[in-house]
C-alpha cells in the first residue's frame, strides 16, 4: 500500500532529537512531513523510563547552557532543570593504582588543572570551535588517538589517572579507537576550560527527563504526521522524488527526504542508488562511542559519591543516583563493556565484581538500562569518531545527494555526539529543504 498523499513535501526517517527538530522547523515553514520512526516512541538514543518511580535516562542525560541549541529549546518550552549530581555532602574519587583516592576541593581543582594541560596541544587546532574551520595541524593530531596522546601526557599519578577517566567519559568507547581530536573539540566547545568541559559532560539534567523536551518539540510539528512502528527497509529517489519503503510493504512518496539515522545504522538500510563512498565507508567503519551505561539498585545507604577511574577498570564512572537506608541507584559507565565480564546486561554477579575496584563491599540487586551497542537501531552510543575520522568523513556524512537530506548529532558542526548537535542539525536540514522546495 502506498500513501499518495501529494501534499507531502518530505518524508523524514528517524525520529531522535533531529528528525524531530526538522520536522517541526518544517511545519514552521508551511512545509509538510511525513515521520516514519522505527521504535515505538520518539527520541531515538535519549530514552527517559520509568523504573522505581523515577525518571531514569537510559540514554542522553546531561545538557548545559553553552549548548546553545538544546539550551534554547529548554527555554522556549519552559523545561525545568537540575544540578545533577547533587553538589551537597558528594565525596569525590578517583581509582589510581587499584586504590581508591578521595579528592578535597583543592585535589579536585589540580584535576582540572591537569586536564587543562592535557588538553593544551588541541588549542591550535579548534581556534573557533563554533566556526568548523580546523587551524593547523603540523603534529598530526588529527590522525592521533586518545591512548597514543595520553602516552606522551606526565603528571602525578592520581592527576594522570583521573584525566585518563576523563578520556574515558568522553570516548566511551576504547581510548586507542578514539580520536584525540574529540576531547580537544569538546574541550574548546567549553571555552577551553576543564572546569566547564567538565560541567558539559555531567552537571545538570531535566527534571522530568529528556521525554518531556522531545514531546514538546513534537507537539508543535503540526503539519507533520509521525508515525511511529515503522522501520524504513529501502528509500528509491527517482526523477520526481523519494520513495520510501517500510517493512511492513507500505510506502511514502515526497518531492524531498531527510535521513535522520545514526552514522552506524545508515548501511542497514538500502538506499537506491548507493549512498556516497564515504557515507557507506563511515557507517561500516562505525563510530567508537559503545560503551555502557546502566542503573544498578546496591544494598544500602552507599551515600552521594561519584567515583572516576581510568580505562584499566572495567568501570569508568560510578555516580549517585538516589540513595537512603532502603538501598541506592547508581549510575555506571563502562567506556569498554568487553572488560566488564558480563554474560548479559543485566548479569548482577558480573557487575557487582567490576564496581569492586570503585566500592569495595558493594551488593548488586539489580540492574536496568539499554543495550546501545547491541540495538539495531543504534549500534553505538554517542558519536566519538575514531582517529582521522573527524577530517575523512565529518563534511560528507550531511551532503546533500539528490533529493536526500542529512541530520543527525553524527554529523553536526559543533556539540557533534550531543543532544544540542541533534537539534543543530534539525534547524539546518529543515532550513536547506525548505530552499530546495522554493528554488
Ligand atoms: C548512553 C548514552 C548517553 C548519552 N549521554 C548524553 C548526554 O548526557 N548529553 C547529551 O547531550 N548527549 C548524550 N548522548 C548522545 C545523544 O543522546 C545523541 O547524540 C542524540 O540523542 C542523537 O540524536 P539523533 O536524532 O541524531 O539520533 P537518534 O537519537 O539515534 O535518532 C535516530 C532515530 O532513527 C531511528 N531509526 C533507526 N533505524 C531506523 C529505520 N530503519 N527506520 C526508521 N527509523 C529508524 C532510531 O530508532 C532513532 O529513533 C548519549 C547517548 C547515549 C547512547
Amino acid at each position: 500500500m502506498a500513501t499518495s498523499d501529494s501534499e507531502v513535501d518530505v518524508v523524514i526517517v528517524g525520529g531522535g532529537f533531529a528528525g524531530v527538530t526538522a520536522a517541526r522547523e518544517l511545519s514552521a515553514r508551511g512545509r509538510r512531513a511525513v515521520l516514519v520512526e522505527a521504535r515505538d516512541r520518539l527520541g531515538g538514543r535519549t530514552y527517559t523510563k520509568d523504573h522505581d518511580g523515577h525518571p531514569m535516562e537510559f540514554g542522553g542525560t546531561w545538557v548545559h547552557p553553552l549548548q546553545p541549541h538544546v539550551w534554547s529549546e529548554i527555554d522556549r518550552y519552559d523545561v525545568e532543570t537540575e544540578t545533577f549530581p547533587v553538589l551537597e555532602g558528594l565525596r569525590q574519587a578517583v581509582v589510581s593504582d587499584g586504590r581508591v583516592v578521595d579528592l578535597s576541593d583543592d585535589d579536585a581543582a589540580r584535576a582540572l588543572e591537569a586536564f587543562d594541560a592535557f588538553c593544551a596541544p588541541g588549542t591550535t587546532l579548534f581556534p573557533e570551535p563554533f566556526s568548523e574551520t580546523l587551524g593547523p595541524d603540523p603534529d598530526g593530531l588529527g590522525d592521533r588517538s586518545l591512548r597514543e596522546q595520553l602516552a606522551t601526557f606526565k603528571a602525578e599519578p592520581e592527576l594522570r589517572d583521573w584525566v585518563e577517566a576523563m578520556c574515558c567519559l568522553t570516548a566511551f568507547g576504547p581510548l586507542d579507537q578514539s580520536g584525540v581530536t574529540e576531547v580537544f573539540r569538546a574541550y574548546a566547545l567549553a571555552g577551553h576550560s576543564a572546569e566547564q568541559f567538565a560541567a558539559s559532560l555531567s552537571a545538570t539534567k531535566l527534571v522530568k527527563g529528556t521525554r518531556e523536551l522531545i514531546d514538546s518539540i513534537a507537539g508543535q510539528a503540526t503539519l507533520a504526521d509521525i508515525r511511529l512502528s515503522s522501520p524504513v527497509r529501502r528509500v528509491i529517489q527517482t526523477d520526481g522524488g523519494v520513495r520510501v519503503e517500510l517493512e511492513s510493504g507500505e510506502a511514502v512518496s515526497a518531492p524531498t527526504g531527510l535521513i535522520a539515522l545514526p552514522m552506524n545504522v545508515l548501511n542497514s538500510v538500502e538506499f537506491e542508488p548507493g549512498l556516497s563512498e564515504i557515507k557507506r565507508t563511515a557507517s561500516a567503519d562505525r563510530h567508537a562511542g559503545a560503551g555502557m551505561k546502566c542503573f544498578v539498585r546496591v544494598k544500602g545507604d552507599i551515600g552521594n559519591l561519584s567515583i572516576v577511574a581510568p580505562e584499566a577498570q572495567a568501570v569508568n564512572f560510578l555516580v549517585t543516583y538516589d540513595h537512603g537506608p532502603e538501598g541506592s541507584w547508581l549510575i555506571v559507565f563502562s567506556a569498554n563493556p568487553k572488560k566488564l565480564q558480563m554474560t548479559k546486561f543485566d548479569d548482577v554477579q558480573g557487575l557487582q565484581t567490576a564496581l569492586q575496584p570503585l566500592l569495595p563491599g558493594v551488593e548488586v540487586e539489580s540492574i536496568v538500562g539499554w543495550d546501545w551497542s547491541n540495538d539495531p537501531l543504534a549500534l553505538g552510543t554517542w558519536c566519538i569518531y575514531r582517529p582521522g575520522q573527524l577530517a575523512k568523513v565529518l563534511p560528507d556524512l550531511r551532503t546533500t545527494e539528490g533529493r536526500l537530506f542529512f541530520a543527525g548529532s553524527d554529523s553536526a558542526s559543533t556539540w557533534r555526539g550531543f543532544i544540542d548537535g541533534a537539534i543543530e542539525s534539525g534547524y539546518r536540514s529543515a532550513r536547506d529543504i525548505d530552499s530546495y522546495l522554493t528554488s
